[in-house]
């Protein structure tokens, strides 16, 4: 297929462009730059845009005859969508408006969307299956999720075939050391911890410690950004005219931010200092994916379950690019 990846330059979408590329697909992408890394595409796929231009998707996606569109773009910070919420409305929503109009116009009409487990707020139910309540309790999770409304409406009304998937907290890079995780300001965990045994931070701050969970810190689900790669493949093989999917992707496992500290610790093999500090606004206690649904409908199962092989894969990036992509 001739695809059109908005947003591969970022994180996930760059590990997915290259995983498409790789089974054979013709892969543009996309992107403003303004999170994604043009080091972490090849240069001549690339096409320097924004997603509010309706004009310019609409050209690309004549031009290039696109079968299909992978949507990365977007602002996925928590804190910041708290801070500032028109920005995530007008980008978020707007954006995506702007690229289904654009399909509609040159007659595309598949497309597989990056939602989040931060349309499920604090869920009713753990681990959270795609019937869960969505009930978002932060603006990046309302979002996303009017998104999924929104393409819902395209899928009944227009014909759009689509996936909806919904990530938990990607993580990792890929193995070969060459594409990863370099967001600027970096918010992460993993990333974040990885700081100290580079020497680039002193200790790691952990927001809250009296949560109702095992060790009083937050519970969330890492799941390899190969393995939502390797989703979203699967997912743009099942797409079907006039028909929604939305799965949630995660391991089905979950550790607390102490866990993937002292899994950091014995990947590096150095000390971590820790902080305890106050809890961070709009974080949910804990958040496990049931996956069980993404194993029927796409036959996707996460290679990667243990958070030290994740944690190793992230490690193997950062020491080798200790100031990220540096561009
Ligand atoms: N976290 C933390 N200290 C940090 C960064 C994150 O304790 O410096 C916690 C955060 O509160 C959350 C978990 O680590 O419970 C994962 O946070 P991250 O920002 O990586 O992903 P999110 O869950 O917000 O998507």
């Amino acid at each position: 297929m001739k695809l059109l990846v908005v947003g591969g330059a970022g994180y996930v979408g760059s590990h997915t462009v290259r995983l498409l590329a790789r089974a054979g697909h013709q892969v543009w992408v996309y992107d403003n730059l303004s999170q994604g890394h043009r080091a972490a595409v090849s240069g001549e796929s690339l096409i320097v845009g924004e997603l509010a231009d309706t004009g310019l998707l609409q050209q690309a996606l004549a031009e290039l005859q696109i079968d299909a569109v992978l949507h990365f773009a977007a602002l996925a910070l928590v804190g910041e969508s708290m801070a500032d919420p028109a920005r995530y409305w007008i980008n978020n929503v707007a954006g995506t408006l702007s690229l289904l109009e654009a399909m509609r116009a040159s007659g595309v009409s598949r497309i597989v969307f990056s939602s989040t487990t931060a349309t499920y707020g604090v869920p009713e139910q753990m681990p959270i299956v795609e019937t869960t309540r969505q009930q978002p309790i932060n603006p990046y999770g309302l979002t996303k999720l009017v998104i999924e409304q929104a393409l819902g409406d395209y899928a009944r009304s227009y014909g759009f075939a689509y996936a909806a998937l919904r990530y938990f907290n990607a993580a990792g890079a890929d193995p070969d050391g060459t594409l990863g995780e370099d967001h600027d300001p970096e918010t992460h965990l993993i990333p974040l911890v990885l700081q100290v045994p580079l020497g680039q931070r002193d200790e790691i701050a952990i927001f809250g410690d009296d949560y109702p969970t095992l060790d009083g810190t937050c519970v969330r689900d890492y799941v390899h950004v190969n393995d939502l790669a390797r989703a979203h493949l699967a997912a743009l093989e099942r797409l079907q005219p006039g028909i929604g999917l939305a799965l949630n992707l995660g391991s089905g496992r979950g550790y607390s931010v102490l866990e993937v500290i002292e899994a950091c610790r014995r990947v590096t093999g150095h000390a971590v200092p820790v902080r305890f500090a106050p809890r961070r606004p709009g974080d949910p206690p804990e958040l496990v994916a049931d996956a069980r649904l993404a194993r029927q409908q796409l036959g996707w199962q996460p290679e990667y379950v243990e958070i030290e092989s994740i944690v190793e894969t992230a490690w193997r990036w950062h020491r080798s690019h200790p100031r990220g992509y540096d561009d």
